[in-house]
């Protein structure tokens, strides 16, 4: 393992949108390989890595009201939903002959593994990848936030969220031309911002426990690679 090694234990956070392809839904698995081939150059470098898969790209508890039916039973839909991104994500790592192990919150044990704090951890000192599918196995949560909390069991040192923009902006970059990307923001002001990137509930976890968050796109090679040197790429949402 290279000793210039900024974070040996990471937690990746891809968001559904992340799995897509231009329409924003779906899965779209030339993206996946490309999102796979980044993974596989950070875990030859002898980096631990947890992963939490989101749904969006499926579906969104959200949605629920829309279609008139209850907000729990929308989010338990889009827990199922991580765990279809998390089986595709799992077959796309192994074909480049990454182990890997899902472990889905709500149990499902013909498919994949329970979570079992652990056994994950196990999994990761073998140095398998650990694929977190089912958000925290609660409604009313998001995939950020199950991210932040396997991130603190696994005691990973940071969270890498992608996203699809490449940091945190003072606004909506994609709406706003007179946004600003931070290269570094506290906690309290991520808060205070009522930054839509990453969700409160997550950010105060994280500001709870000291735990960092970079917020970079994954459109750019090799990012996650230098991330993990410690280049600056993207924003770090720390004290
Ligand atoms: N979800 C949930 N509890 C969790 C994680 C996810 O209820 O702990 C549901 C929620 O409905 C959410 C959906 O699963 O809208 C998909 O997750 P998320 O929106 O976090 O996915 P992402 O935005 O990362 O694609």
């Amino acid at each position: 393992m290279p000793s210039s090694l900024k974070w040996k234990r990471i937690l990746l956070k891809i968001g559904g949108e992340a799995l897509a392809g231009k329409e924003g839904s779906g899965i779209f698995f030339p993206r996946l390989s490309w999102i796979s081939e980044e993974i596989r150059k950070v875990k030859e470098m002898g980096v631990s890595i947890g992963i939490m898969v989101g749904g969006g790209n499926i579906w969104r508890g959200e949605k629920a009201a829309q279609e008139g039916i209850d907000r729990a039973t929308g989010d338990y839909m889009g827990m199922l939903a991580t765990i279809i991104n998390a089986l595709a994500l799992q077959d796309v790592l192994e074909k480049r002959g990454i182990i890997t192990r899902v472990q889905t919150s709500i149990e499902m044990k013909e498919i994949a593994e329970p979570y079992i704090r652990r056994r994950a951890l196990r999994h990761l000192e073998k140095g398998r990848i650990v694929i977190f599918a089912g958000g925290t196995g609660n409604p009313y949560f998001t995939t950020d936030t199950a991210a932040a909390l396997r991130a603190l069991e696994i005691g990973a040192q940071v969270i890498l969220k992608a996203t699809k923009v490449e940091g945190i902006y003072s606004a909506d970059p994609l709406k706003d031309k007179e946004a600003i990307k931070f290269d570094r923001i506290g906690y309290g002001e991520f808060l205070r911002r009522r930054l839509k990137v990453m969700d409160s509930t997550a950010v105060s976890l994280c500001m709870d426990n000291k735990l960092p968050i970079v917020v970079f796109s994954l459109d750019k090679p090799d990012s996650i690679k230098k991330i993990v040197l410690g280049e600056k790429v993207g924003t770090i949402v720390e004290d």
